[in-house]
């Protein structure tokens, strides 16, 4: 079949059939984490929503015909102070790289286990230092930047349609901007390209002496190193709408010349905990570690695709509250799907044609479950239910235990048991919870005839 796709456009406020600029290359940019602490569910969201976009897009296009980009920024006022804090005997820059590498490494294992594919390329912003100095050379040379007080500032008012994303006037742009400290600055809405290192910061040399990029840039330098000066998807979180993706705009479109920087704009919905904004001090602040890992949400861990699917069952623009009860609706739900492998089965136009639609992930996953009611009744529509779970990236995977693996289950089991009449709770529930994590779920009862505890286990799924 082949497949119309309807795209949301923040840029036009419309959704309009999407067509890329070379069908052979199409290509989509999404901001990444900035590496220096565990990613929060905030974070999972972006992840999983361009996740699914890119699978659509290879599965319209071809696979090799799909270029994803999302950065991964490793220069940041926020990693310094992290560093400082978490190596004070280090020298800064081993520091850094001990906080970057760490967070990096465990952004890759939360977003895997989500059901994640790896994106294209993955271009680390310090490794596009001097990229981001030639824009910034360019911006200066067409009188779209200046230098004042050890910075370059872009000037918002040299470009003549500055804030066509946000929609916002320049003058409200201006609220909250401290007079003192923006002095240096021709227009409020002004901001940095560049800024000057102290001894103790991350430096790099440059025409305006040794310093580091500002965040927008970096995302400037790499979508055009990557990607090019134009390309097809920009995508991430609503609230990079102003003034990240704002300014991205500005520079990329004043430095190139161009009419556009992306065609397409999308941003994904915020997210709630529990009804509630989530933050530190509000104790509700939810790392994607801890729900796999720990019991601090709901008091259980959570498998992977049920957080994704918990995910899924929002339109990607609304708003999610993430809850324990919508965790436990995707759990239930998802326990009901069979189990296959991946399929070269054609997915269903039902669930393809939602996605088409603006990814309306809530049809597809509907659709998706009526396939599991057909496909549990009748096993040769198996494979077109794993082809269509694969889209959306949430294939219930089949486990296979040998006789080894099982008797190995049965002894850990019955030493729980044993522990169990010994009083001693903690380590029976360590065993109960180390077999959960490996995808076997106990179940506690009474033999009916001598009214003995018994235990039987099963595999999730
Ligand atoms: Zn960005």
């Amino acid at each position: 079949m082949s497949v119309t796709l309807k795209l949301y456009n923040t840029l036009t406020r419309e959704k309009a059939e999407f067509s890329p600029i070379d069908a052979r290359n199409v290509r989509m940019y999404v901001c990444g984490p900035t590496v220096y602490d565990y990613a929060h569910i905030g974070n999972a969201r972006p992840a999983i929503v361009f996740d699914v976009l890119f699978r659509l897009l290879r599965h319209v296009y071809g696979e090799n015909h799909v270029t994803y980009a999302r950065n991964i920024t490793d220069v940041d006022d926020k990693i310094n102070a992290r560093a400082l804090r978490d190596h004070p005997g280090l020298p800064l820059n081993e520091a850094i790289r001990a906080v970057t590498e760490r967070t990096e490494t465990q952004y890759h294992e939360d977003v895997a286990a989500l059901g994640c594919l790896t994106p294209t390329m993955e271009p680390r912003a310090t490794d596009n230092i001097s990229q981001m100095i030639e824009i910034i050379e360019q911006l200066i040379a067409r009188g779209h930047a200046y230098l004042a007080a050890g910075e370059v500032l872009f000037d918002t008012k040299s470009m003549r349609d500055y804030g066509q994303l946000s929609k916002r006037p320049l003058d409200e742009q201006q609220a909250g901007a401290r007079v003192a400290v923006d002095a240096h600055k021709k227009n409020p809405g002004d901001f940095v390209l560049w800024k000057l290192s102290s001894h103790n910061e991350p430096g790099w040399e440059s025409p305006w002496g040794r310093g580091r990029p500002g965040w927008h840039i970096e995302c400037s330098a790499m979508s055009q190193r990557y990607l090019g000066e134009v390309f097809d998807i920009h995508g991430g979180g609503l609230d990079l709408i102003f003034p990240h993706h704002e300014n991205e705009i500005a520079q990329s479109r004043c430095a190139h010349g161009t009419d556009v920087m992306a065609n397409v704009w999308m941003h994904n919905g915020f997210v709630q905990v529990e009804g509630r904004k989530m933050s530190k001090s509000e104790g509700n602040f939810v790392t994607i570690y801890d729900l796999l890992h720990t019991d601090t949400f709901g008091g259980r861990q959570w498998p992977g695709d049920v957080l994704r699917l918990a995910m899924l069952m929002t339109h990607y623009r609304e708003p999610i509250d993430f809850s324990v009860k919508r965790l436990e609706e995707a759990e239930r739900l998802i326990a009901k799907w069979p189990a296959a492998d991946p399929s070269d089965a054609a997915p269903a136009d039902v669930v393809l044609e939602a996605l088409a639609d603006d990814l309306n992930t809530v049809a597809a996953v509907q659709a998706l479950h009526g396939l599991a009611q057909d496909a549990n009744a009748d096993k040769s529509l198996l494979h077109v239910f794993a082809a269509s779970a694969a889209l959306l990236g949430v294939l219930p995977q089949k486990m296979e235990i040998d006789e080894a693996v099982a008797a190995e289950i049965d002894r850990r089991v019955k030493a729980r048991l044993e522990l169990l009449k010994a009083k001693n709770f903690a380590e029976a529930d360590k065993i109960r919870d180390t077999l959960s994590a490996e995808g076997i779920q106990l179940k506690d009862g009474k033999d009916p005839a001598t009214g003995e505890r018994v235990t039987t286990w099963e595999v999730k799924r």
